[in-house]
């Protein structure tokens, strides 16, 4: 069974280093959170699933990293300075503000959310303004990008120039983004500064639905191959009037958190409205000249926008379980062996020599492939026990007969099956295990 309580993940999260809240000793600093040894790891092969899946294993899909400071014309022409707003109320009486399209009891912090009495909304700009530079003047401003995707319009020309794509093809990009949500909440689901994974694939206009409806299937198995159960994912296609002014269709891929639906990315035909807008703002042409028909066009946009730190929430939240083993209760979380934090860990039964001596051997020849961890505190069903909760799919047990047979125990998470193996054949028979 997932996760059904919020706290559940959030203890577990706090208790074995995945995720704490930032600045903690200060008292905290609610919309971050930092991540801890396991929440590092774990986030890193998120994306470096996604870039696997979305660049790595095609051949029309490269990669950048563009900035996150941008000048304000880059805003100007997107649209984000006018448009990229929520409602936001005040309450006369709490003096809480809300977001007037998402008005939650559990922000009111009266907690008497009847009382509360609400202003007329207002437009709030989300983007984090600040100043580059030592004079902090108009001409200095600047901001924190409030999304990736500008990036990839940005230097949509230097890329066709440098690589020599023709659409379809498409600009990858994953980083941080920050937002001034108006009430961050529910963990690292919604908070001021998180990570993107974002996917602008360029594509004739002719064609654009087809592969609208191409990336939905795609982004779809993404999530389920890397574990999630499909019961707990759905497509929800915007309705007209919910459709960004940009767009002609988009659908969200919705996961089912703990309190009802909620959106991990969101799929848009975006037109060529980025593009246009650039190329009349900036004076540069940006579009695609087809020697072929010897058509010149501006090519359209597909984009699939996935959230890196929200999608990790939900593998956590997906991967969670309390099942019995040996008459006991045990916390076991069956994340996909790409995205668990070590892929093994190394465990000898005793503290002593030389066993010890066998055992850093074996970690140091299975890490030169995978994280691996080592440890040799505690018994050794305390430490599978501690393997299971933090997600690790294979333990490696080195024990007195080790020395004698030249073997050692593969246990497996999800089975707490165990299977002994030549050490000659243990890097062979962990990777059979792990698929890679
Ligand atoms: P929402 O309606 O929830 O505010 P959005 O539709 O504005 O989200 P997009 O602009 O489509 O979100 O961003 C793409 C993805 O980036 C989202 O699906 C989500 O996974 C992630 N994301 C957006 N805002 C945040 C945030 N404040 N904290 C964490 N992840 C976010």
């Amino acid at each position: 069974m997932p996760a059904k309580d919020l706290d559940q993940i959030v203890n577990l999260c706090k208790r074995r280093g995945y995720v704490f809240p930032s600045a903690e000793i200060y008292g905290g600093f609610r919309s971050t959170y930092d991540y801890g040894p396991l929440g590092a790891m774990m986030l890193r092969n998120v994306k470096d699933a996604w870039v696997r899946s979305v660049v790595q294993q095609r051949d029309d899909v490269v990669l950048i990293d563009a900035a996150i400071l941008a000048p304000p014309a880059v805003f100007e022409a997107s649209g984000h300075l006018a448009n990229f707003t929520d409602p936001l109320v005040d309450c006369t009486v709490c003096k809480h503000r809300f977001r007037a399209d998402q008005l939650d009891q559990r922000d009111c912090p009266l907690k008497d959310y009847a009382k509360c009495s609400f202003t007329e909304a207002r437009a709030f700009n989300l983007m984090f303004k600040t100043h580059a530079g030592p004079v902090a003047d108009e001409a200095a401003e600047c901001y924190l990008r409030p999304e990736t995707a500008q990036g990839m319009f940005t230097n949509f020309a230097n890329v066709l120039q440098a690589t020599r794509k023709k659409p379809p093809f498409g600009i990858a990009q994953v980083g941080k983004s920050f937002r001034n949500e108006i009430t961050p909440g529910n963990f690292i689901f919604r908070t001021r500064e998180f990570e993107q994974m974002e996917l602008e694939y360029f594509v004739p206009p002719a064609e654009a639905e087809r592969w609208y409806e191409y990336w939905i299937a795609e982004r779809l198995r993404w999530y389920v191959e890397l574990g999630i159960p499909e019961s707990m994912l759905r497509v929800r296609a915007h309705a007209p009037d919910e459709l960004s002014h940009y767009s002609a269709g988009t659908s969200d891929l919705e996961f089912a958190f703990p309190w009802g639906w909620g959106e991990l990315e969101g799929i848009a035909n975006r037109t060529n409205y980025d593009l246009t807008q650039h190329a009349r703002h900036s004076g540069e042409r940006l579009d695609y000249f087809d020697q072929a028909t010897g058509e010149r066009y501006v090519p359209y946009v597909i984009e699939p926008a996935a959230g890196a730190t929200r999608a990790m929430m939900a593998f956590l939240l997906a991967a969670y379980d309390e099942d019995i083993v040996a008459g006991e209760t045990r916390v076991v979380l069956h994340l996909h062996p790409r995205l668990a934090p070590y892929k093994v860990a190394v465990l000898p039964l005793s503290k002593k020599e030389p066993l010890t001596a066998l055992a850093k051997q074996l970690y140091r020849r299975l890490a030169d492939r995978y994280m691996c961890d080592y440890d040799d505190t505690q018994s050794i069903g305390r430490r599978y026990r501690r393997q299971d909760e933090i997600g690790t799919p294979l333990c490696v047990t080195v024990d007195f007969d080790s020395l004698e047979d030249e073997a050692v125990t593969i246990r497996d998470r999800d089975t707490t099956d165990q299977v002994r193996v030549p050490i000659e054949e243990l890097v062979e028979q962990v990777s059979a295990r792990l698929g890679w």
